[in-house]
């Protein structure tokens, strides 16, 4: 058991970052961030930072050094230096590496033995277009790397489209799957401790607009809460196969024929902020029991309702209105001036 008082280093400086060193000061840890940025956001709340470079491999080796244990907050991290923190770093490098890769987290998960969309590996244009002759359209190509929110994406419509979606995401390695006519999407965020015990939040199904997720509300439909037993089982196989130590993501399409793995993230999720203000424990009050080997925390709900809206670019510039909304709960990560398309801050609020 890593105890109260202990360092836990986090690698990357963003959002989760941020709201990761909140629940651990709450826990008596202190938290140091390692990030290549001048001032990341996560820093304004963490006892220590180290500016560096994720593919710098001494000051890497130095920062492990020099805490209790490691965790990331994003997976498009270079998995080989992060090996040199060894055991240190939970979850390990296997979930980095299937997370940031998606012809091999599809290959992963289809082993699992959950569902996956039909999917090609699409290295070429040629390839591009074996894919539409084989699995028809819509479909939608994706870079098997670097992709988030929505980007590295373009859809095919129809055949005569090959050739512009494959020059929109850039001529990458990609995979093309089928577009599904989803009836909700939702997600599955789970706990995994180091001794396989496992705890699942409540299930947020999600809205998403231009690929980045606007709202996750709970409970969710019952189109989504018909799914639950199984997604919850294709989740806990994931994570198990990982061996994954932590909070794990697996986001899902609801279809009538069951549920569909869209994709994994190795770590707190967007999709489970609601979970401050929404369960009895928080999902990064949960990862951070998980790493450091207490145990996992209640999950029960703690309202009857509970919604959780993005505030994305200039929805920000609301925060006055927002603030002084009766029994809205605001979250600000301290950004600067807004961008869009860049994730600001986020509000729950929930019925009791
Ligand atoms: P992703 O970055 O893969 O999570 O995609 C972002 C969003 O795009 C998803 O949450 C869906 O709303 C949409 N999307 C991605 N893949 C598909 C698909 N195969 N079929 C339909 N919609 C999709």
């Amino acid at each position: 058991m890593i105890e109260p008082g202990a360092t836990i280093g986090i690698v990357g400086g963003g959002q989760l970052g941020r709201m990761l060193s909140v629940a651990a000061a709450q826990l008596g840890y202190r938290c140091h961030i390692y990030d290549p940025h001048e001032r990341p956001v996560a820093a304004d709340i963490a006892a220590e930072f180290t500016r560096g470079d994720f593919s710098n491999v001494d000051e890497l080796r130095r920062f492990g050094d020099s805490v209790d244990v490691v965790t990331y907050e994003f997976e498009n991290l270079p998995a080989a230096p992060l090996t040199h923190l060894g055991d240190k770093l939970r979850p390990g490098t296997r979930s980095l590496e299937v997370a940031q890769d998606r012809a091999e987290e599809k290959s992963f998960i289809e082993r699992t033995g959950a569902r996956v969309a039909p999917w090609r590996r699409a290295d070429s244009l040629q390839d591009v277009q074996a894919a539409v002759a084989e699995l028809g359209c819509p479909l939608v190509l994706k870079t098997r790397r670097y992709g988030y929110d929505g980007k590295g994406q373009a859809w095919v419509r129809e055949p005569a489209e090959a050739a512009s979606a494959w020059g929109a995401i850039g001529e990458q390695p990609a995979v093309a799957e089928t577009g599904v006519a989803f009836q909700a999407e939702f997600s599955v965020v789970v706990a995994r401790g180091k001794h396989g015990n496992i705890a699942f939040f409540d299930l947020p199904e999600n809205r998403h607009e231009d690929g980045i997720l606007r709202r996750s509300s709970v409970p969710a439909s019952s189109a989504v809460l018909e799914h639950g037993p199984s997604a919850r089982a294709m989740a806990a196989g994931i994570a198990e196969a990982l061996g994954h130590i932590g909070v794990l993501t697996v986001e899902f399409f609801a279809c009538p024929e069951g549920p569909l793995v869209n994709e994994i993230a190795p770590r707190v999720h967007n999709s489970g902020h609601w979970t401050i203000e929404g369960a009895a424990t928080s999902q990064f009050e949960q990862h951070i029991r998980a790493i450091c080997n207490l145990p996992l925390g209640s999950t029960a709900l703690r309202s009857r309702a509970v919604t959780m809206d993005n505030l994305i670019g200039d929805d920000v510039l609301r925060w006055p209105e927002l603030v002084s909304e009766p029994g809205a709960s605001l979250h600000l990560y301290g950004k600067g001036a807004p961008r869009p398309g860049r994730k600001m801050g986020h509000v729950t609020r929930v019925r009791t």
